[in-house]
């Protein structure tokens, strides 16, 4: 097995991985830094797929403690106060770090300030951009950065497992493969970051990039480090619904649409959401999900299995002139978005949950932060629309400082757990041991599962049957072999993988589902709609001991701002 070496090892390229590398080394350039990243760094991730924008409190009138309010109120007052305030604090100190030293160009208004548009949940025009192609903007100037400073790069290296020092108590490293020799690679590192970037790709209907399969919160999990919030995934209520032969199926109509007065209608092409909401189509994200849900439910869909999206009445013109990008890529899918119906549904968007972390990045391991869509405890129950790339990029900054501070005083590098390696490897190599099967159709079955059992209206029994569903799912994945006993580029072992790490994830949610008896935000309990008293809120934990999952509740700690009574 390959070894290498090095002071600070990131595992992932998105704005959370490549704003550590650049903080760690401007603030320690003795040291040497490497990413490893399972696609092409600049190029894979969602921090590149992000459109609408970036929230900052940047404009007159506006405030930290604004943002602030908005935040934790979308969150369902479920958010750790402290790191909320230090993603709003920092994502004004980001925007200027990404314009003036990175070199971003977002869209300004005529007086030369930044442009900055609305956004659902929020009582300001806060959300920066560059047209609706930010994350473009974003990815591109970071990777130009990465690549002119001496930072290391393994592209194409997938991390399948986070390795202990033999002592136990500290982090000395990571397990790789690489993709395009199949080998296994050991890294050994003073200190590992993750930034893995979540991504709720188990749904049958999700918008995240295709190299995403929660492999961190996975790995995390196989570490026995706690997770919180794992119930609270966010869906998009506008996934466009292009039938099951194209990848175009669940991805985002942006949120503008319904904001410039997009309507939408069941399949008897009647507007609903007057009758769910007073806000009608412009309520939040999980209050139309849960809207489209119900009338799909009810026998009300379009021929598809979703509704329709109607913008005709706001004139095809200015439609095709304000939502260009939008009405393309529609029509790329046979659909008229300026003068015709579009399919929709509801979508996988993010998680909110993730690996416990406190406002410096720190984990409970020492030697091993954590960044971005990873962590859990920024967003609460809810994302606000713009504040997912401010988290990554806010978090990661402050990742690559504190690394480098807390490298400072450290010893040298941990002696890795020899047996914790081998059993890994032995685990990763399991399917070519095993005769080949269809993993398309494991794939298929977790879709359903996790759509029908574990997604926007969700009740104790579904939720205990989908326990169910997902243990006989883990173990035909272990009886399921990959054909190709060739170790090199073979996309078939690595979709065995992204399942492996789909499928403990999804337990994962599923479990804190059943333990969150009451309804907040994303997370709708059918069999408890109420939310419970906001004062006495807690977030659920998840912890995997042993091969089992335990579930926990932590009380919510108001450090700034109390609940409404
Ligand atoms: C379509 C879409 C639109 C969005 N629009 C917005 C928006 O307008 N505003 C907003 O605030 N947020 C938006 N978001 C959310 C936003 O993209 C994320 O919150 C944020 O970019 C996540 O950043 P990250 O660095 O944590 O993860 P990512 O950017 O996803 O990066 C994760 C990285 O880890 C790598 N990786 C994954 N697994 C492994 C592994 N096993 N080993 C090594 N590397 C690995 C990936 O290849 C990738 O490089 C959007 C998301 C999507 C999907």
């Amino acid at each position: 097995m390959r070894h290498l070496v090095t002071d600070v090892l990131i595992l992932g390229a998105g704005g959370a991985g490549l704003f550590a590398a650049l903080h760690a080394k401007a603030a320690d350039p003795a040291l040497s830094v490497c990413v490893a990243v399972k696609g092409l760094l600049g190029k894979c991730g969602c921090t590149r797929m992000v459109q609408g924008g970036y929230n900052a409190a940047l404009a007159v009138g506006d405030s930290l403690e604004r943002h602030f309010q908005d935040t934790i109120a979308g969150g369902a007052w479920l958010a750790d106060q402290d790191l909320a305030w230090a993603l709003v604090e920092g994502a004004v100190a980001r925007v200027r770090e990404l314009e003036n030293e990175l070199g971003c160009f977002f869209d300004r208004n005529p007086d030369g300030t930044l442009h900055q548009k609305a956004f659902a949940g929020q009582t300001f025009d806060r959300t920066v951009h560059k047209g609706d192609l930010t994350g473009i903007e974003i990815m591109n100037r970071l990777a130009e950065q990465v690549w002119a400073r001496d930072i290391a790069r393994l592209e194409e290296h997938r991390a399948v497992e986070l390795i202990r020092s033999a002592t136990g108590d500290a982090i000395a490293g990571a397990l790789l493969i690489d993709v395009r020799s199949g080998d296994f690679v050991l890294v050994r590192a003073r200190s590992v970051l993750l930034a893995t970037g979540g991504g709720p790709t188990m749904y049958r209907y999700h918008t995240p990039s295709g190299d995403k399969s929660c492999d961190g919160m996975a790995m995390a999990l196989r570490a026995s480090l706690p997770l919180r919030d794992m119930e609270m995934v966010q869906f998009h209520p506008t996934g466009l619904l292009a039938g099951p032969d194209t990848r175009m199926t669940g991805t985002v109509l942006e949120e503008g649409l319904r904001g410039a007065g997009g309507h939408l209608l069941n399949g008897a092409h009647e507007r609903f959401m007057q009758h769910y909401d007073e806000r009608a189509e412009r309520a939040t994200r999980d209050v139309v999900s849960r809207a489209i849900a119900t009338e799909i439910r009810a026998g009300r869909a379009s021929p598809a299995g979703g509704v329709y999206l109607r913008m005709r009445h706001l004139g095809a013109d200015a439609v095709r002139r304000q939502f260009k990008g939008m009405v393309e890529r529609c029509a790329d899918c046979g659909f008229d978005l300026a003068e015709g119906d579009v399919e929709v549904v509801p979508t996988a968007h993010y998680m909110m949950g993730g690996v416990v972390f406190a406002a410096d990045c720190t984990t409970e391991l020492p030697g091993l932060f954590a960044a971005g869509e990873d962590t859990g405890g920024v967003h609460g129950a809810n994302r606000l629309g713009g504040n997912g790339v401010a988290n990554s990029t806010v978090f990661g900054g402050i990742a690559g400082d504190a690394i480098a501070a807390w490298l400072r005083n450290r010893p040298a590098l941990a002696e890795p757990d020899a047996r914790a390696i081998a059993a890994a490897v032995a685990a990763h190599e399991a399917p070519f041991a095993q005769p080949p099967g269809d993993l398309e159709a494991l794939r298929l079955r977790l879709h359903a599962c996790m759509w029908d059992d574990v997604g926007i209206l969700r009740t104790a029994t579904g939720l205990t049957r989908a326990l169910a569903t997902l243990r006989d799912l883990d173990a035909a994945l272990d009886a399921t072999g990959v054909a190709d006993g060739d170790h090199a580029f073979n996309l078939t072992w690595h979709d065995w993988l992204n399942l492996k790490s789909l499928v403990a994830v999804s337990t994962a949610i599923t479990h804190a589902a059943l333990a969150r008896d009451d309804s907040r935000g994303a997370h709708f309990r059918e069999d408890h709609p109420a939310s419970g008293a906001l004062d006495a809120s807690t977030f659920t934990v998840v912890r995997q001991r042993d091969g089992a999952i335990e579930t926990m509740h932590a009380p919510v700690r108001f450090t700034r701002l109390a609940p409404p009574a």
